[in-house]
């Protein structure tokens, strides 16, 4: 029988399921809502692929000598839809006007995560915006390596482990593929998202029943609240609303693995990597840009990544910056989250059907209820946080 990574150390990348030529590996939730891979013994015709295929199990080399360029980037359309800088997208437009075709994570109609192919502009709409929760990789590495096969040109975007899993299943480099990881806090599962979804129902009353979408955060610039979108109109989140949110900033309901995720270090896993650019100017050498409106950092890994970012010049805004810079408010690109010392019991708690939000703020008081905490909330109610912000950054550039 071959050997998966261990329930702890497994990522929930689904190389191994698409590698195996046999549907030998199957998929299933775990009590705390992740999906986990098993092998069924009575279909394994034991070929070693999808143990060769898991970047756990088998490790990849490295990428880089682990001391990427960095550079403040946005694009100058896109960058108010997304939530960084749009660099995800001016990389994606660049894809699709050579007829290529992007990957990326979407929300399905009830509000389920997946990764899907895009192949033209207009379909960037649904990719654009993180989503805090796993998205469903299923059957994508497949369907990647038969168009990297035909010639196309593809561009896949994800979490790190997710990167990790397409190099992994693919087993080699292809030209025309081009990879960005994410900056990576660490990933809830959509289990644990649509329990939140439905208390949060309940708890807004019928007006508010039909959620069409959850912006996990508002895309026309940095600091703003959650929100979610109606049949009737768009409702920004506070406290014990925003509880899921809460809880992920407090890194209390990821996956097991996230909290010693290999791939939160450089060199990093992918030809480029996303991030926000957190604490741009405050570091070092000024920045005189407005960057209310979002700044993605793009690490550059490859010659890959290299030569793919210098096509964007046109319609992007790029300026190279230190790494250290890149680094020091963005703890995450080269350590994991620490886990919250409640997270079995907080995890249990979204996902017990008689816990309301209320019960479970009351029993782990992951809402800040602190003096600083409830200014804040108050600020970010009535726009006060946002200009406050605004100010301090445009002081900074002076
Ligand atoms: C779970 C998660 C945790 C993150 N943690 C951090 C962090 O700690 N620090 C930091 O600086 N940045 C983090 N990011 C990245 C950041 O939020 C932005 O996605 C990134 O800066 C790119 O922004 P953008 O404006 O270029 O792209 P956007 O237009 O926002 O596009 C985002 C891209 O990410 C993909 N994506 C969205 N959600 C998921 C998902 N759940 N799984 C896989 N792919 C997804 C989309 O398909 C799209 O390709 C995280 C993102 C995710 C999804
Ligand atoms: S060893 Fe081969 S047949 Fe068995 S589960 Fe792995 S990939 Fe499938
Ligand atoms: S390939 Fe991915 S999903 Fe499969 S065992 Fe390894 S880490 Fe888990
Ligand atoms: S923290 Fe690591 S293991 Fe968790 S989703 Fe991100 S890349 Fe994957």
């Amino acid at each position: 029988m071959p050997r998966l990574a261990s329930y702890n150390d497994c990522t929930g990348c689904m190389a191994c399921y698409n590698a195996c030529p046999k549907q030998a590996v199957e998929i299933s939730d775990s009590p705390d809502g992740f999906l986990y891979p098993a092998v069924n013994a009575d279909k394994c015709v034991d070929c070693g692929a999808c143990e060769r295929a898991c970047p756990i199990v088998s490790p990849l080399s490295p990428l880089g000598n682990g001391h990427p360029q960095a550079y403040a980037v946005w694009h100058k359309k896109d960058r108010c839809f997304s939530s960084s800088g749009g660099a995800f997208s001016a990389f994606a437009r660049k894809v699709i006007e050579k007829d290529g075709v992007v990957f990326g994570a979407a929300f399905d109609e009830d509000l389920h995560l997946r990764h899907t192919e895009v192949w033209d502009v207009e379909g960037l709409a649904a990719l654009r915006g993180s989503k805090y929760v796993q998205s469903e990789i299923g059957e994508t590495f497949r369907k990647i390596k038969k168009y990297l096969q035909e010639g196309r040109e593809v561009f896949f975007c994800g979490t790190p482990c997710q990167v990790a899993g397409l190099r992994g299943y693919l087993g080699k480099s292809y030209d025309n593929l081009l990879t960005a990881d994410l900056a990576c806090h660490g990933v809830p599962s959509d289990g644990i998202f649509q329990k939140y979804l439905k208390k949060l129902k309940n708890r807004l009353g019928k007006a508010e029943f039909l959620i069409k979408n959850y912006e996990f955060r508002r895309r026309d610039g940095w600091g703003k609240t959650p929100s979610i979108s109606t049949t009737s109109n768009c409702r920004p989140l506070y406290g014990v609303d925003a509880l899921y949110m809460e809880a992920f900033d407090k890194s209390a309901i990821f996956r097991e693995s996230c909290y010693h995720c290999p791939f939160a270090r450089l060199p990093r896993v992918g030809d480029v990597t996303l991030a926000d650019f957190w604490g741009i100017g405050r570091h070092g050498k000024k920045f005189k840009h407005n960057v209310m409106k979002g700044v993605s950092l793009v690490l550059v890994n490859t010659e890959r990544g290299y030569h793919a970012l210098s096509t964007l010049v046109d319609d992007t805004f790029i300026e190279e910056r230190t790494l250290e810079e890149a680094l020091v408010e963005n703890h995450n690109l080269t350590a994991p989250s620490k886990c919250h010392p409640r997270r079995n019991e907080i995890i249990r708690a979204f996902l017990d059907e008689r816990m309301r939000l209320e019960d479970i703020d009351d029993k782990f008081h992951l809402v800040d209820r602190s003096l600083k905490g409830k200014v804040k909330m108050w600020s970010l109610k009535i726009g006060l946080f946002e200009k406050v912000k605004m100010c301090y950054n445009w002081y900074k550039t002076l």
